[in-house]
């Protein structure tokens, strides 16, 4: 899921066209960069992790949300569930043993589910969201802070924040929506910013650009952040491990943007990766009938 890149390109702040989004769209995927430069506003699928997220940056608790969402009926499933998770991760003490296809928690009789219609479309509608979202909250953002070496007793604050992104090449910041930990240390506050992804494959020009963001507000970063890879699978926060040279990211930048103006748009992660396709808010664009198969869709 691209969240955080749909929802700048839904950001009114945001020119379309502006030169770092569009070399950050086009780097996702070229034909994205041209519907969004046709004008077409992406539709983003429901993404459970940044809803699990934004949520547990409220405050309140796991159990107040599924209730307030309609799941009171399924309390004890998802108690379970969690306990479940819990023992697994005992008996297995590697990271997120759950993945593995012996553990067989996270299921909900189809009977049980009756009458929890509500309630799952506040989730997007998908049964399997539920889950994810659960686990992120009781366990990934656990799992995340300890990779980011925050102690869990550190007073530390997590928010979702906006920051600028700038360049010298482009009069106006683009506003990027991140992941926000502050650790009191001493009389300062550390600041992490978490990017969600995959921890093999770092988003090296949004990383690049997010290392020199600035804050949205009038207060300057008391220090300069670390950057973190999220992994919204397995858990692991992986430290932002930099290989394009920050000579270069202007150049590449402006390289990028010219090509979202230009062309070529290959619908890359169609031929390439269709998996990506399916978190993709273009994806009603490109699979109708005229230009990618909705057979291909459908069967991601
Ligand atoms: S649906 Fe796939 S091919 Fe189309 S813009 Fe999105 S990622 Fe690219």
């Amino acid at each position: 899921m691209y969240t955080d890149l749909f929802l700048a390109l839904l950001n009114r702040h945001n020119a379309r066209g502006h030169p770092i989004l569009s070399a950050l769209v086009y780097a996702f995927c070229p034909m994205a960069a041209h519907w969004w430069l046709a004008g077409a506003d992406p539709v983003p699928p429901f993404d459970p992790v940044w809803k699990s997220l934004e949520d547990l940056a409220s405050g309140e608790t796991l159990m107040e949300y599924l209730v307030r969402y309609g799941f009171d009926g399924l309390i004890e499933e998802i108690r379970t569930y969690i306990r479940e998770v819990e023992t697994y991760r005992i008996q297995h003490p590697i990271q997120a043993p759950e993945l593995m296809p012996l553990f067989r928690g996270g299921k909900i009789p189809a009977g049980r589910r009756f009458g929890s219609g509500n309630a799952i479309n506040n989730l997007g509608g998908d049964w399997r969201n539920l889950f994810v979202y659960i686990r992120t909250w009781a366990f990934l953002s656990q799992d995340w802070r300890i990779g980011m070496q925050i102690p869990r007793d550190s007073n530390y604050t997590m928010t979702g924040e906006r920051v600028l992104l700038n360049l010298p090449l482009a009069r106006l910041p683009v506003q990027f929506n991140v992941w926000v930990w502050k650790v009191p240390v001493g009389h300062v506050r550390e600041t992490k910013i978490g990017l969600l992804g995959s921890d093999q494959n770092q988003n090296q020009l949004l990383l690049s650009l997010m290392k020199r963001c600035n804050p949205s507000g009038d207060q300057p970063w008391p220090n300069t952040p670390t950057l973190f890879t999220l992994d919204r699978e397995t858990g692991e926060a992986s430290h932002f491990d930099q290989t394009l040279s920050d000579k270069d990211l202007e150049k590449m930048v402006q390289s990028l943007a010219n090509l979202a103006r230009n062309g070529p748009y290959p619908p890359l992660n169609a031929l390439r990766q269709p998996s990506i396709c399916k978190g993709c808010g273009y994806r009603h664009l490109c699979f109708d009938k005229h230009f990618l198969s909705p057979h291909a869709m459908a069967a991601l």
